[in-house]
């Protein structure tokens, strides 16, 4: 049969300026240059970014439902705090709660497909250089959210990847700490759990999650 090639759609420039408007200032947050509890001036920031403030108000939407700012009435928005210990300590309880339950799920429940897209991010994430800022680490940080979130749809209950989502973990926990030198520690960890799934190997899955995130806990309470 012959293929008809198929036209490539170009975003209009009106998405791009918006999604490269939300990047830029998801980076200052990350990075904290724009300090938590800082109120933030829409028409400061347009003027900063050299763009008019629609695209940074749509951000401001964007940036709210990630949990990176807040608005408060009559102040506009302001940087979300960052999590304290105890924010952190109750987003790892709920991470236990769900998570070591969604892998032993998936090591019965996923696809092949699924299977070998965790082993893909898994490797990709070991070819990461390592670097201090949030321009650096995003990629690993994405693809950190991008493995749970997986994990939790191959454990066959969308409600557990919607609940993970909307914690937002990962975005806090990175936010607040990222050490350069956690990259081969977390791939060796994320290997034993793609593994066990791989293994369709339940209890195995379950307690490699568990341990992930136990660990990871524990490197970000040392950073303390
Ligand atoms: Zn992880």
């Amino acid at each position: 049969m012959a293929s008809v090639p198929v036209p490539r759609l170009t975003p209009p420039a009106r998405t791009m300026l918006r999604d490269t408007v939300y990047e830029s200032i998801r980076q200052m947050l990350m990075d904290h240059v724009l300090e938590p509890g800082a109120r933030l001036s829409i028409d400061g920031l347009a003027r900063e970014l050299r763009v008019s403030p629609t695209p940074v108000r749509e951000a401001m939407t964007k940036l709210e439902s990630d949990g990176l700012v807040a608005k408060r009435p009559h102040a506009g928005y302001v940087v979300a705090p960052l999590m304290d210990q105890v924010s952190l300590d109750n987003l790892v309880e709920i991470r236990l709660l769900l998570e070591p339950a969604a892998a032993r799920r998936a090591a019965g429940n996923a696809t092949e497909a699924q299977i070998t897209e965790m082993r893909a991010l898994v490797e990709t994430m070991t070819a990461y250089p390592a670097g201090e800022n949030y321009e650096h680490y995003r990629d690993f940080a994405v693809q950190d959210a991008r493995l749970h979130r997986l994990i939790a749809e191959a454990s066959g209950n969308p409600l557990i990847a919607d609940a993970l989502t909307r914690l937002h973990a990962h975005t806090h926990s990175y936010r607040r700490y990222f050490t350069v030198g956690i990259a081969a520690e977390t791939t060796r960890e994320h290997d034993q759990i793609v593994s066990s799934i791989a293994a369709h190997n339940a209890d195995a899955a379950e307690a490699a999650m568990i341990r992930h995130i136990t660990a990871s806990r524990d490197r970000q309470r040392e950073a303390y």
